[in-house]
């Protein structure tokens, strides 16, 4: 797979693209990242990237002809790459698109700056991505948090010992619930036990412990993934008596 980013701070990939897990899968061949400086693509002494938007306004706005003519020539070198535009109106970023991104052969994550980008820049957006209900100052922390969601999917990422397929929101096979509660040595801290289920070396038994505590904690804390979360008409029933008991008995059930 290979990931791209532009924007006019390629630099403030360098860290977290080459640390830890990232790193150790770049290494390995799992993943190649290019970080592309927009200024690259602009024809005047200053570089510029950004103007007054028309209208008036506060602030500046990313020109639209350096982002085309870089976007343009990074795809024509290769694959076409899946492109993605970060933006606060973009749709927004999941584990399912993380999911879904991670098959891609090469993305292209395409960052803002300033107060944004001149509209029709986005005619290049394959799609556009919100990373959540707040404005942050670049799409570079955005590109980066897409980058670290979907390279820690790819085979082999995680090493052998870890798998990313039951954790919170994965898709498979738990359906998007929340992760079931984790515990290590000691057993026993402040008069804090672990369930004594998990000592029990049943297999059985911890796999049925843990699919009900993931249920409980989805009901209890993100209620709204427990429709989409694939339940067995029993476990529905009980997820029920749980979003009642957490958030009251007029709390929309789940569905039938
Ligand atoms: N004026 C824009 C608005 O109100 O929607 C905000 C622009 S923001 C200051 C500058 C850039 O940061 C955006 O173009 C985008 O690339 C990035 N950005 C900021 N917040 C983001 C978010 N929540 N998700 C994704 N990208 C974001």
């Amino acid at each position: 797979m290979l990931i791209e980013t532009l924007s006019v701070f390629p630099e403030m990939f360098d860290t977290v693209m080459s640390t830890s897990i990232l790193g150790r899968a770049s290494r390995a061949g799992l993943f190649e990242f290019r970080a592309h400086d927009l200024r690259d693509w602009t024809h005047d002494r200053h570089r510029t990237v950004d103007d007054e938007p028309y209208g008036g306004g506060q602030g500046m706005l990313m020109k639209v002809e350096p982002i085309f003519e870089a976007v343009e020539a990074i795809s024509a070198s290769g694959p076409r790459p899946r492109t993605v535009f970060f933006t606060p109106c973009g749709d927004r970023f999941d584990q399912a698109c993380a999911e879904r991104l991670a098959g891609c052969e090469r993305l292209l994550l395409v960052c803002g700056r300033y107060e944004g980008m001149d509209e029709r820049a986005y005619d290049l957006a394959d799609e556009r991505l919100s990373i959540g209900d707040y404005v942050l100052t670049g799409g570079e922390l955005p590109a980066m948090v897409v980058a670290d969601a979907v390279v820690r999917l790819i085979p082999g990422a995680l090493g052998d010992e870890m798998s990313p397929v039951d954790e919170s929101f994965s898709t498979r096979p738990s359906g998007g619930l929340l992760e079931y509660a984790q515990y290590t040595r000691p057993a026993s801290f402040r008069g804090r036990e672990v369930p004594p289920v998990l000592l029990s070396g049943d297999h059985a038994r911890v796999d049925a412990w843990r699919r009900a505590d993931a249920i409980e904690r989805t009901c209890r804390w993100r209620p709204d993934l427990i429709d989409g979360a694939g339940l067995t008409p029993e476990e529905r029933d009980r997820a029920r008596e749980l979003v009642a008991r957490y958030h009251g008995p007029d709390a929309r059930p789940a569905r039938e």
